[in-house]
C-alpha cells in the first residue's frame, strides 16, 4: 500500500445554483519519501487537492488514505490531531506572526505537538542560525519562507505540503527554497509542492502531476504542459 492514496476523489463546491467541480475522479498514489510537484493553470484544483490531503477541506466523493488511515472518514477531533501530528504546511505568503521573532514563531508551532524537535536546531538546519531573534519584517522573503519551513518541520511531520512556496520570491530565492525542500525530502519527509514555475520544476526532474479543470491529465517526470 502506498503512503498517500487518492481513490477517485471528487470535490464539488455548490455556489447557489451553480456547481463547481474543483476535482474530478482524481486517482494517484505517492510512496513514502517521494517529492511530488503539482502543476496546472489557475483554478485547476491544486489548492483543493492539497487542502483535502492536509485535512483542511472535505471531499465530496472517493477516498483519501494516508499510511493506510482513511482521512476522508475522520471526525473533527481526529482531523485536528492529524493536522498537528502528520502534516507540515507551507504557504505562499509565509503566514508568520509579525510581532513574534523567528524563534518564537517556530516555538509557537512546537507547543501543540507531543514530540517536537528543538526550534533553534530546526532554524539552524534551514540556514537561519544568525537570524533567530529577527522579526519577520526584518527578514527577506526567502528568509521568511525558511522560517515558515522550520515551523512546518518542528513537529516532525511525515509529510510537508507546500502551496506555491516560491510564488512570492525571485528566481534565485525560489531555487534555494526548492533545494531546501529537496534536502528535507532526502532526509525522509514526503513532500508535495504546488508551483507554476516550469523552469524551476524542470531543474529538479521530479515527478509532476498535472491538473486541468480538476482532472489529472498527466503524471510523470518533468513538466509536460500541453
Ligand atoms: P488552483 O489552486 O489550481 O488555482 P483551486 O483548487 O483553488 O485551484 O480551485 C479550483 C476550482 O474550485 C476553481 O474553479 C475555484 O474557483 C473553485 N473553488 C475553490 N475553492 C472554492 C470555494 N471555497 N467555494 C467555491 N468554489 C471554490
Amino acid at each position: 500500500m502506498a503512503f498517500v492514496e487518492f481513490e477517485n476523489v471528487g470535490k464539488t463546491y455548490q455556489m447557489g445554483e451553480v456547481k463547481i467541480n474543483a476535482l474530478h475522479d482524481a486517482t494517484f498514489q505517492i510512496e513514502k519519501g517521494e517529492l511530488v510537484v503539482i502543476v496546472g493553470p489557475s483554478g485547476a484544483g491544486k489548492t483543493t487537492l492539497l487542502n483535502i490531503l492536509g485535512g483542511m477541506d472535505a471531499l465530496t466523493t472517493g477516498k483519501v488514505l494516508l499510511d493506510g488511515r482513511d482521512i476522508s472518514g475522520m471526525d473533527r477531533r481526529e482531523l485536528t490531531q492529524y493536522r498537528r501530528m502528520d502534516v507540515g504546511f507551507v504557504f505562499q505568503f509565509y503566514n508568520l506572526i509579525g510581532n513574534l521573532n523567528a524563534l518564537e514563531n517556530v516555538e509557537l508551532a512546537n507547543q501543540i505537538c507531543k514530540h517536537p524537535l528543538p526550534a533553534a536546531q530546526v532554524l539552524k538546519d534551514v540556514g537561519l542560525e544568525e537570524r533567530m531573534k529577527n522579526f519577520p519584517s526584518q527578514l527577506s522573503g526567502g528568509e521568511q519562507q525558511r522560517v515558515a519551513i522550520a515551523r512546518a518541520l518542528v513537529n516532525n511531520p511525515s509529510m510537508i505540503i507546500a502551496d506555491e512556496p516560491t510564488g512570492n520570491l525571485d528566481p534565485q530565492r525560489s531555487l534555494e527554497i526548492m533545494m531546501l525542500l529537496e534536502r528535507i525530502n532526502q532526509l525522509g519527509t514526503t513532500v508535495l509542492v504546488v508551483t507554476h514555475e516550469k523552469d524551476l520544476v524542470n531543474k529538479f526532474q521530479k515527478r509532476v502531476i498535472t491538473l486541468e479543470r480538476g482532472i489529472v491529465v498527466s503524471d510523470g517526470i518533468g513538466y509536460n504542459m500541453r
